[in-house]
């Protein structure tokens, strides 16, 4: 496999007040904390954390929906110029978690599948309508969906009609952002399957935001723990599921029993994520962390490897 994206020491952060003559100190949330990765064709990487742990906002930048206050991001091995962008804004799409949201109401199904390809200006009318009839097949819905509206469809359909759209430029690359958290669960094996049979046809690859390990289980190659913006943890899903290395990982792991199985049943996670306005110093987790050590509270631990072939993770005492 070889590198599609790839994100190099990527923080985020967003002013949150003060200053000023009489504001007080500013106030920064740091939503993401130099996180790195990369994202190989072809391949599924979940993102994976608590609500707060940057997950989406991370989506974002991939998708080039949010600027990285610092550290750059690559496509293709190539840094992201003007002509870099050019070519990632088609090649990387986003679904997100809501599909009724994301849809646009007033307008029929084919016009939001096609809406990508007139925005591009790439693709005459009529191919755009070929291209949308082929799409709705592609997703399993039937062709007359495409003169109908989005509140007719239930919300596996919507979701389905989402990815349509996502698909129209012919991505590498689609960030799906909770894209099942909204839909019954009868109907998320549905998507899930879908989201399959897509990748391997077209041969893409999918950054998968979920806080449901679960489903992660059943889709991804490598997983990315992150908590409170830092990435504690990636590995390949198989090695760190039956060997997860850091304590958060392993808490995680603890409270879904489907997947926790394989481990003895040990701690869950106790407590509230601290704020990212706020965070704690040394290892961000040593505050929930039953192992903590006085060198927790001061240093922060690099991502480090496991000693297990691809797989990382940030803790002094990592397994
Ligand atoms: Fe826990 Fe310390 Fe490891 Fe952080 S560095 S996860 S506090 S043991």
């Amino acid at each position: 496999m070889s590198e599609l994206v790839a994100l190099d020491a990527v923080s985020v952060h967003f002013p949150a007040g003060g200053g000023g003559w009489f504001g007080g100190p500013k106030r920064v949330l740091r939503a993401a904390e130099r996180v790195t990765f990369s994202i190989e064709r072809g391949e599924t990487l979940a993102l994976v954390g608590e609500s707060g742990s940057g997950k989406s906002t991370l989506g974002n930048v991939v998708a080039g929906l949010q600027v990285p206050t610092e550290g750059t991001m690559r496509f293709h091995n190539r840094p992201m110029d003007k002509d870099t962008w050019k070519a990632a804004r088609r090649a990387i799409q986003i679904v997100f978690q809501d599909p009724f949201g994301a849809l646009d109401p007033r307008m029929p199904v084919s016009a939001i599948i096609a809406e990508p390809l007139l925005i591009q200006g790439s693709t005459s009318a009529a191919g755009r309508r070929e291209r949308a009839a082929d799409l709705i097949e592609q997703v399993g819905l039937p062709r007359d969906a495409l003169n109908r509206y989005p509140h007719e469809f239930s919300g596996g359909q919507r979701q389905r009609i989402a990815i349509a759209r996502a698909l129209a430029p012919r991505p590498e690359l689609i960030v799906a952002d909770e894209p099942l958290s909204a839909l019954d669960v009868s109907i998320q094996s549905q998507v899930l399957n879908l989201m399959k049979e897509l990748q391997e046809q077209h041969g893409l690859s999918y950054l998968f935001i979920s806080h449901d390990l679960a489903v992660v289980n059943h889709l991804v190659d490598r997983v990315a723990v992150l908590y409170l913006g830092r990435l504690v943890e990636i590995g390949g899903r198989e090695d760190l599921f039956a060997h997860p290395s850091h304590p958060y990982t392993q808490a995680l792991l603890n409270s879904v029993p489907r997947i926790g199985h394989k481990r003895a049943r040990g701690q869950t996670i106790k407590g509230e994520m601290p704020s990212p306005l706020n965070p704690p110093p040394g290892c961000v987790f040593h505050p929930r962390c039953p192992k903590a050590a006085d060198i927790c509270r001061t240093e922060v631990p690099a991502l480090l490897p496991t000693g297990r072939g691809g797989h990382d993770a940030a803790c002094h005492f990592r397994e």
